[in-house]
């Protein structure tokens, strides 16, 4: 990650497009030799300041709900609250268009323009005069565009898209800012520090707000019973846009109205915690243009009177609006929590994991929207992981989306019959064989691990071979460098019934279920049976249920109807389980988040899907639970001290698992029981089920992981831990990262019964 190397000379404009997935493949290189280290500072810093700014908010969950009621019924309502703004502009003095293409609002935009004879136009940071091409259009109309956000100035002197929501410029160092300034406008002036570039830049634009002649903002919110516009931003650039100029044009997408002022309330909160960080911005503006006072005027100049348009933009939106998955995008008020909490996004950023205009999980859904579906083709870097869901503040379910879209873009893609053949004898559903060869693989795991354990020998022998990786590199897309772990000789299901259970006392009125999970049952069966062990050794009855596909493999390749059938025969198996007084104890992290949060878009039984949620847990959390309101003293049964593995452990929890809220209780049972415990605190290891063993993405993985190795090498320092985590491919990560093996928690607890 040190490295500054760009290893082609890629440009981000040249591969800002990525409908073609070499382009996303080459935006990867770049971003992860030239502007990582940048990014991942920046978005980390972000995310340090978000979690403490919304802990800070009293009735934050509440705050939320409301906010995503009033955009719901706003998008809603949202033709009836377009006609009540059009009356308001109106009446208010101003001028209201409304753009059906971004071509239409250039057009007005550059015609109102020239008719002013405007000769300089200054543009306060607006992402859908991005959308729009707008600066182009201008540019060919001869009208000078100055960005005058600093973080916009600096794309526009480096040529470059934004590669964040509202931090455009945050794949750049400052290092890289001094040598852009000095290289772009020659200049010896020392530029060393922050405030040595924002001083210049301030100079720059200083002169072009004197001598502008129009204004160009965006808008947070609009009120359409006053057509009030709300602006939250840090720098006042955007204040000054709005209140120097005789004209002001504000662009923004129709999705940006709401019924009224009141309905600010708590996005005004919201955006900056969930933004920067900050409990409230430097500056919040609410204007109902045009403004009654005079407009700026050079010395010796006269005041020009205030003119007002407003140009809302539809580009799609009304199609995202009856689109049944998309619409829920139109929620959305770009405030980035969901990029900066984003694994894959912090090390990547918004030039690979984004588009021409919109950036990270959120963004394929705006790049689909607004242009064309393949455009998203960036969302595959959305791994599912769902780190993002409980950030976002009106509660968008942005990995749902991905996996639309990429449902989509399968069937764009076409049928063939190697696929049509590789889907029916692998149980596809028939809507999905149109998916490709590796996503199919990647979507069946279960088929493979059947006949991999079933045949061990062979398939370990196979997973050994250089010849054969290569094969599976080039047919599937498994990465070769990607070392698999062997398949086991017996699963889980067959150890569980070869094991004769000790007799013992048991709660009678604590019964549970351990869900065979496929990855599991299939990879790991010792592991299955720790959690077996330790659940038994308080005294639990258990029993394993038959080992069934959940759909979490089949959903992340954007196989939805496989998904659905496997989620629906799994529920069914579950239920005589939930009938008899049993609790479902899920080993797999991302299985758990299946039964609490995916099924609800893949169940049509909505009471069995609550039952489920309501009933599921990790086995650690069980454990505690069990600990405390039996009032088990967990470090009588599990005491550290007799474990051989020594008290130091490190624990990495999954990124499902903490979205569940089952991470903590893990870290409480092993301190319980006397273990010395270290966390880490990355988001994501960077393998995200499938996502680390991809050839296109390996890389990726990899440098996503650093920081996970980097924490346990500091938690280490020079005396080792015992690695611990709780999900399959976590364990792979951690494996290859740093040479040693991990254990599930369950074995460590276990280790103690010895
Ligand atoms: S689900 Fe995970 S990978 Fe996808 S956008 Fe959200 S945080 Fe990023
Ligand atoms: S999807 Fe949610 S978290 Fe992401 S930018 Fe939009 S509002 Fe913020």
């Amino acid at each position: 990650m040190a490295t500054t190397v760009n290893p082609a000379d890629i440009q981000p404009r040249q591969v800002a497009n990525k409908s073609d997935k070499k382009a996303l493949l080459d935006a990867i290189r770049m971003t992860l030799g030239i502007q990582s280290a940048a990014i991942r500072h920046n978005t980390q810093t972000f995310n340090r300041n978000r979690y403490s700014a919304v802990a800070r908010i009293a009735d934050y969950e509440a705050m939320k709900d409301r906010a995503r009621r009033t955009k719901e019924a706003a998008i809603a309502n949202l033709p009836e609250l377009l006609r009540q703004l059009e009356t308001s502009v109106h009446a208010n003095g101003g001028y209201f268009f409304l753009a059906q293409t971004a071509a239409d609002a250039n057009r007005y935009i550059c015609d109102l323009l020239v008719k002013h004879q405007v000769k300089l136009v200054v543009k306060g940071k607006s992402i859908t005069s991005e959308e729009t091409r707008l600066n182009h259009t201008l540019e060919g109309a001869r009208i000078e565009v100055a960005e005058s956000d600093l973080a916009e100035f600096i794309l526009q002197v480096a040529d470059e898209q934004p590669s964040h929501i509202i931090a455009p410029a945050l794949h750049y160092s400052r290092e890289r800012i001094t040598a852009l300034f000095k290289r772009k406008f020659q200049t010896d002036l020392p530029l060393d520090t922050g405030e040595e570039l924002t001083r210049f830049a301030r100079e720059i634009l200083r002169q072009k707000f004197i001598a502008a002649d129009a204004g160009i903002s965006g808008a947070n919110l609009i009120a359409a019973d006053s057509g009030s516009l709300m602006l939250v931003e840090s720098e006042g650039n955007i204040r000054m846009t709005t209140l120097l100029p005789p004209l002001h044009i504000a662009i923004a997408g129709i999705e940006k109205v709401v019924p009224s002022r009141s309905d600010f309330q708590p996005f005004v909160e919201l955006l900056p915690a969930s933004a920067t960080g900050q409990p409230l911005t430097s500056y919040v503006s609410i204007l109902q243009p045009p403004l009654a006072a005079p407009s700026f005027a050079a010395p010796g100049k006269t005041a020009k009177p205030r003119e007002f348009h407003m140009v809302l933009i539809d580009n799609g939106r009304s199609a995202m609006r009856e689109d049944s998955v998309l619409h829920e995008a139109l929620y959305c008020i770009r405030c980035s929590a969901c990029l900066n909490v984003c694994a894959n996004f912090e090390t990547v950023g918004g030039h690979a994991f984004g588009g021409e205009t919109y950036s990270g999980g959120i963004g394929g859904s705006w790049e689909a929207g607004t242009g064309k579906l393949m455009n998203a083709r960036f969302s595959e870097l959305c791994t599912g992981c769902s780190r993002c869901v409980p950030q976002c503040p009106v509660r968008i379910d942005i990995p749902w989306l991905n996996q639309n879209l990429r449902q989509r873009m399968n069937q764009a893609d076409g049928s063939s019959f190697a696929k049509s053949l590789f889907g029916s004898l692998t149980g596809s559903a028939p809507e999905d064989r149109v998916a490709p060869v590796q996503k199919q693989f990647f979507a069946n795991y279960h088929i493979f691990g059947k006949w991999g354990t079933r045949f061990a020998s062979l398939a370990n022998l196979s997973n050994r071979s250089g010849a054969s990786r290569k094969v599976l590199e080039n047919t599937f897309g498994v990465d070769r460098r990607r070392e698999l772990s062997p398949f086991p000789t017996k699963t889980w299901e067959q150890v569980f019934r070869e094991e004769v259970p000790l007799k013992q006392a048991t709660i009678a009125e604590s019964r549970i279920a351990i869900l065979a999970d496929t990855f599991t049952n299939y990879g790991t069966p010792e592991r299955g049976m720790a959690v077996v062990a330790m659940l038994r050794a308080v005294g639990l009855d258990v029993v394993l249920t038959p080992s069934l596909p959940d759909g979490r493999a089949a959903m992340s390749q954007g196989m939805i109807a496989t998904a659905r059938e496997q989620a629906r025969a799994l529920a069914e198996m579950l239920r005589p389980f939930l009938d008899s007084g049993r609790k479902i104890v899920v080993v797999e992290p991302s299985v758990l988040a299946m039964l609490r949060f995916d099924n609800k878009h893949l169940l049509s039984d909505s009471d069995l899907f609550t039952a489920l949620a309501n009933n599921s847990f990790e086995p650690l959390q069980l454990l505690w639970q069990v600990a405390q309101e039996k009032d088990i003293d967990l470090s009588q049964v599990f005491p550290a001290a007799r474990s051989h593995l020594g008290l130091r452990l490190f624990y990495h929890s999954h990124c499902q698992q903490r979205t569940c809220n089952a991470a903590s209780q893990t870290i409480e049972v092993l301190r319980a029981c006397g273990f010395d415990v270290v966390t880490s605190s990355v988001e994501c290891c960077g393998m995200a089920g499938s996502f680390g063993y991809k050839h296109d993405y390996y890389e990726m993985g990899v440098a996503v992981g650093a920081d996970l190795f980097d924490q346990v090498r500091a938690a280490e320092n020079g005396s080792p831990r015992v690695l611990v985590a709780s999900g399959v491919s976590c364990h792979d990560q951690l494996q290859a990262g740093l040479g040693c093996s991990v254990l599930h928690p369950s074995e460590v607890l276990v280790s103690t019964l010895q």
